[in-house]
């Protein structure tokens, strides 16, 4: 026995004794996840449970050093962790942006005391994180952010709005690019700060969108103070002043990775297979066949580009864990997930027909059929668009002339 079937079968074992059955139902809405941070609630005693014994354990962000809360597993162990996880259907004990992105930003540009304060808080679910990117003229064009940062000698003084924050009125701190050189190239004059959000001159004001849901705030800033640092060795700047494009772009690598590696065909609630959901709905043929043809050819086609995008995650992720990075390849999945994501929830209305058009009474019945579907719309988008993720692929991973 090797020593990864060794950990394999350890691993099985932990998540057989730990994992409280109620958390084993694959459910992905982000209404069931337990996110933490100061305002968190669980929802339930076997969410808590689920959550302290993976945090015990340093399985709230397995990859992480121990210094730091995680486990310091290996990538060939997270990955063996990951799919005994999924082979029983477990949720995630955590979710939040600080795993997904400030995290590995920090672990790559952070000092040790910035780490040792930031990536335990979000390890054991104290601190909740959001993004402050967006502007109101700055999207696809980030690098022309405006918000406002002076150097006031003991402070940092922040003037200015962020959009499209999401989650930023329930967020306990924010990850903020701003703008410290006004006269350097837009690309030089760029800082990545850490900001308590429940700092005076913050306020924040949440905007609905179609599907009823109100995930994202526009943030704004009025002569808000920063402290410049929050302890020896722990200044709120990440790296360094007018530098912070470059932890901007480390940090949109691994949220386009991340983005990349949903599973697009998924059904509102968990894994549930368009093949079964059609079959649910519309029922098999003498044959035990799908019973509409057309429909059958394009269920079919589908799952083949999902089967072909499933086994390119795998090895981009195997490459990427071997040394190489994801780098711009992150674009590639970010963009075949967000059409996989829409395409699905499209067939899945396809198939349900009128009754799936449906959205509730108030509009606001967060995982039908239907909010889903308008939703899912969001993937081209967010992250980066569509169209700029396929600018990135042409230009940096096929090496495309500009013109
Ligand atoms: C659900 C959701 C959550 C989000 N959460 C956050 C968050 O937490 N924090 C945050 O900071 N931001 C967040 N965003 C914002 C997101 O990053 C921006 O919406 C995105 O970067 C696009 O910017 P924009 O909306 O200003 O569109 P624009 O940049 O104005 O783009 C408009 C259109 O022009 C196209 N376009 C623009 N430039 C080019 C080009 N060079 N070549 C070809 N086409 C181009 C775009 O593809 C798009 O179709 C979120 C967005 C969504 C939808």
């Amino acid at each position: 026995m090797t020593d990864l079937d060794q950990f394999r079968s350890e691993t099985r074992a932990w998540l057989a004794e730990n994992c409280p059955e109620e958390m084993r139902d694959g459910d992905i809405t982000a209404e069931k996840q337990c996110w933490g941070g100061r305002l968190w609630e669980f929802q339930s005693e076997a969410q808590k449970q689920w959550f302290d014994r993976a945090l015990e354990k340093g399985y709230t962000v397995p990859t992480w050093p121990i210094e730091y809360g995680g486990a310091g597993l290996s990538a060939d162990q997270a990955k063996i962790l990951d799919e005994e996880r999924q082979a029983i259907n477990a949720r995630k004990p955590l979710s939040n942006f600080g795993i997904s992105m400030l995290g590995p930003a920090l672990l790559a540009y952070g000092t040790h005391e910035q780490k040792l304060q930031h990536l335990t808080g979000i390890a054991r679910g104290e601190i909740r994180w959001c993004q402050g990117y967006s502007e109101p003229g700055a999207g696809s064009d980030l690098a022309s952010l405006k918000s406002k940062c002076e150097d006031k000698g003991d402070h940092w003084l922040i003037n200015g709005q962020k959009i499209w924050t999401s989650n930023a009125d329930i967020s306990d701190w924010i990850f903020c690019l701003v703008r410290t050189d006004f006269d350097a190239p837009k690309h030089r004059g760029i800082t990545f700060i850490l900001i308590d959000m429940a700092s005076e001159g913050i306020s924040v004001k949440p905007i609905v969108l179609i599907s009823g849901h109100s995930p994202f705030c526009e943030t704004f800033f009025d002569d808000v103070k920063v402290p410049k640092s929050y302890g020896p060795g722990n200044d709120s700047v990440v790296g360094e002043v007018n530098r912070g494009w470059d932890v901007a772009k480390n940090l949109l690598v691994h949220e386009r990775g991340m983005l990349g590696t949903m599973s697009p065909l998924r059904g509102t609630k968990g894994p549930e297979s368009l093949g079964k959901f059609a079959a649910d709905h519309i029922g098999l043929d003498q044959g035990d066949r799908l019973a509409d043809p057309a429909l059958r050819q394009r269920i079919a086609q589908a799952e083949l580009d999902n089967w072909a995008y499933n086994l390119t995650v795998e090895r981009m992720t195997d490459e990427a864990n071997a040394g190489n990075g994801l780098g711009a390849k992150s674009s590639m999945l970010k963009y075949v997930a967000s059409e996989l994501t829409k395409q699905g929830s499209e067939l899945r209305m396809d198939i349900e027909g009128t009754a799936g058009a449906t959205i509730g009474a108030d509009g606001i019945e967060y995982d039908s059929l239907a909010n889903t579907w308008l939703y899912n719309r969001a993937y081209s988008i967010l992250g980066g668009t569509t169209e700029v993720q396929l600018n990135i692929i042409s230009k940096r991973v096929l090496e495309l002339p500009s013109q």
